[in-house]
């Protein structure tokens, strides 16, 4: 009998799951996250889709594998505990999750970083393939990053290597980060201040984005490719931004292949062209050049890559 898995995948305004078998995804669903009211209060929503996805695939007792969990926050997948959030599922450390997938499910359990299971997904499944030596960032509510080196996932002695590329400083006296730092790179240009970025620029009563009620990438990008000065400006400079994450992370982690993901990306065409030029003209790589790809299976990266590790611990 063919074994199942479940992989979710917790996002800031959107949680993806998937169920899994032979490497195969059978269903995908999408629910919304309340990540701002805790991990706790949305577990009720996860109980009921996962139930559901286990009875339309005909998944009876002692045929589902596990469950695992993509987190966006740091995570120490040995105790399968989270460590530390940042504003979004805050009350994660104090959950004991693998109590709860054995009472529920009588399952094993799983837990990491998500864009390290982005970065799995991408290395075995996606736009990885064929290359040990990756860095993936995935731009979206936040930024996450995360490094495979020879082959290795690159965790850390307290779990957090590879993974705050979105921390890294790209302006020594830059906006104030969520996680206290300054001038991060998410603090400068991530969904979560795009919108401070625009309304307090000067031109800003004179560009089409004052007549938007949300301002987001997709606004900002549509708006520039109609001619809008303003959202030209800030466009080019959030990806000369995530360019300078990009080449931190090179001059980091020795990548052949660094690639992006997230909501972003569905401006592709415009992003990967300019980090690649960007990473031509400035990191040092003597060796060659760095290729920057897109993610191929975008939103099915994280619950492929941790409904991965679930069978396949590395
Ligand atoms: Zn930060």
């Amino acid at each position: 009998m063919s074994k199942s898995s479940i992989g979710i995948d917790l996002g800031g305004t959107r949680i993806k799951l998937g169920l899994l078998q032979d490497d195969n995804l059978l269903e995908k669903r999408v629910i919304d996250a309340r990540s701002e009211q805790g991990l706790q209060a949305n577990l009720p929503d996860l109980e009921i889709a996962i139930d559901q996805m286990l009875v339309n695939n005909d998944v009876g007792d002692g045929a589902l594998s596990g469950i695992g969990l993509s987190f966006p926050g740091l995570v120490d997948h040995t105790n399968k505990r989270i460590i530390s959030t940042n504003k979004k599922y805050d009350d994660g450390p104090n959950l004991k999750l693998d109590d709860w997938a054995r009472a529920k499910w009588n399952s094993s359990f799983y837990i990491e970083n998500d864009a390290r299971m982005a970065a799995v997904g991408e290395w075995i499944f996606g736009a990885g393939r064929g290359s040990n030596d990756i860095v993936m960032v995935t731009i979206g509510t936040g930024i996450g990053s995360c490094a495979i080196i020879d082959g290795h996932l690159l965790r850390g002695k307290h779990f957090q290597a590879g993974c705050l590329g979105g921390h890294f400083t790209v302006q020594y006296d830059g906006n104030r980060c969520t996680c206290g730092n300054l001038g991060c790179v998410e603090a400068q240009a991530s969904t979560w201040n795009i919108s401070k970025m625009v309304t307090s620029d000067p031109c800003f009563a004179d560009s089409s984005l004052s007549n938007e009620s949300k301002i987001d990438f997709q606004t900002l990008f549509s708006a520039a490719a109609k001619g809008d000065e303003l959202a030209g400006r800030i466009k080019v400079e959030c990806m000369r931004i995530w360019s300078a994450g990009v080449i931190n992370l090179i001059h980091a982690y020795d990548p052949e292949v660094v690639i992006l993901g997230g909501g972003i990306l569905n401006s592709k065409e415009e992003i990967i062209p300019f980090v690649q030029n960007e990473v031509a003209k400035h990191a040092w790589c003597p060796w060659g050049d760095v290729e920057v790809r897109a993610s191929e299976l975008m939103d099915d990266a994280a619950v492929l890559g941790v409904a991965y590790c679930l069978a396949n611990p590395i």
